[in-house]
């Protein structure tokens, strides 16, 4: 659980405190004896602030804007209009990505203009510093500080007039420490093994975890988000073991991918695809994700027998078809595919875990029946589901994935994933 770092900032024999003279959000400990201001720490066709400076180890300063022409042209674009260089939302990402690619340890940031946003975005993650869960961090790219005018002008008293890159000698001792805490967790996986096309998988997903406990104490129940994919996943796999023993295995192997962290931003899944896919994702077939199944979106009331089908034609219009016909065969639930639009404001094909599958161009369907007014709160009961809608939904993902674990040719990829 990363949560905001302490201590100070040694500069020649000056200290700085984190929260009034920068703010910081990554720590970092050691002792260094070289300064190195890299202008705006800009590398670009037309322009560098890098030439043949050697930042490897070294703590950087560099500062906010880019630079112009005689005419008042930027350099950049040779036109009038600033670059990316100068855009608040990437200007630190940007000059900490060409620090890191030189293996600089840290990059101190004198942005003027923009520090207060900064500083009131650090208070606020003070203010309810429960942290952010996230993979931990390996240490290797450098920390970003984000430092106040007056803090620069000590640091380095001729800053406005330096026109390139300089190094000073200067000692500089960072005792910023970590109060991350670790937090376990796991993903559950079980597979059945194919019998023609062992080497090919299906891996049909659902969420294990939910929100957890409210500030005022209610419990969130989750029962749909992700209660209702998480049952599915387990029917359906019953199903599966049940036809296998029955002698009836499927051709291609099928992977029942339970995952956690989803609520913390897709960590589980991200954590399979990312760092440890148990079985190639270049032999990874489909994925079939499942979340929120068990209820009925208030924009469709009374007309009950639906579900959200989002993804399916994105990457292959093989697995589209193939869930249309299954449907019209088996289940014939209305399919609706309003959030499958690109344009669609809310983004859920982003939003669940077959986002990691997709990215890594394997094809999706995600399972979804909607918001409601009980979505992510303790409302959100098992009382409350529709066990007939939920069965049925369960079904179609299972003949789904049925169909294309025993089809002859793997679904093709025919599309680019965006
Ligand atoms: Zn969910």
């Amino acid at each position: 659980m990363a949560k905001l770092p302490k201590g100070t900032l040694s500069i020649g024999d000056r200290a700085y405190t984190v929260g009034e003279d920068f703010v910081t959000f990554s720590p970092l400990t050691g002792t260094f004896n070289e300064l190195v201001y890299a202008g705006y720490g800009i590398e670009d066709e037309n322009y560098s602030d890098y030439q043949s400076l050697d930042v490897e180890g070294k703590i950087i300063l560099v500062r906010s804007g880019e630079p112009k022409n005689e005419d008042g042209t930027y350099i950049i674009s040779g036109t009038k209009k600033s670059s990316a260089w100068s855009n608040m939302s990437e200007a630190a990402g940007k000059r900490l990505e060409e620090a890191a690619a030189r293996g600089a340890k840290a990059v101190l940031f004198l942005d003027g203009d923009n520090y207060r946003r900064y500083e009131r975005y650090y208070k606020m993650m003070k203010t309810n510093d429960s942290g952010r869960l996230g993979f931990k961090d390996d240490g290797s790219n450098p920390s970003l500080f984000l430092i106040k005018e007056t803090m620069a002008q000590a640091i380095l008293p001729e800053l406005d007039k330096l026109k390139s890159s300089v190094v000073r000698p200067m000692q500089i001792i960072a005792d910023l420490k970590s109060s991350n805490e670790d937090v376990s967790t796991e993903n559950v996986v079980a597979y059945i093994e194919g019998s023609e096309k062992p080497n090919e998988y299906v891996v049909i997903s659902a969420h294990l975890d939910h929100i957890g406990i409210s500030r005022d104490g209610s419990i969130n129940n989750g029962a749909d988000d992700d209660g209702s994919g998480t049952v599915a996943l387990l029917e359906i796999a019953e199903a599966f073991k049940l036809a296998a023993d029955a002698g009836r295995k499927p051709k291609r192997s099928i992977v029942f991918l339970h995952v956690t962290g989803e609520e913390k931003g897709l960590l589980g899944s991200r954590y399979y695809t990312d760092y440890e896919p148990l079985f190639p994702l270049s032999q990874t077939v489909a994925n079939l994700n499942i979340d929120m199944i068990g209820r009925i979106d208030p924009k469709r009331e009374g007309d009950r027998n639906y579900v959200y089908v989002i993804g399916s034609n994105k990457l292959s219009s093989d697995l589209h078809e193939l869930s249309e016909a299954v449907n019209d065969k088996y289940t014939k639930i209305t399919l609706d595919y309003t959030y499958n639009d690109e344009n669609d404001p809310n983004r859920f094909y982003y939003r669940s875990d077959h986002y990691n599958f997709a990215k890594n161009n394997i094809p999706i369907v995600f399972y979804f029946s909607g918001t409601h007014e009980d979505y992510h709160r303790p409302g959100d009961t098992p009382d409350k589901i529709n066990y007939d809608l939920l069965t049925k939904r369960a079904q179609l993902v299972f003949y789904t994935t049925w169909a294309v674990a025993n089809r002859n040719e793997r679904v093709v990829v025919d599309k680019e994933s965006k």
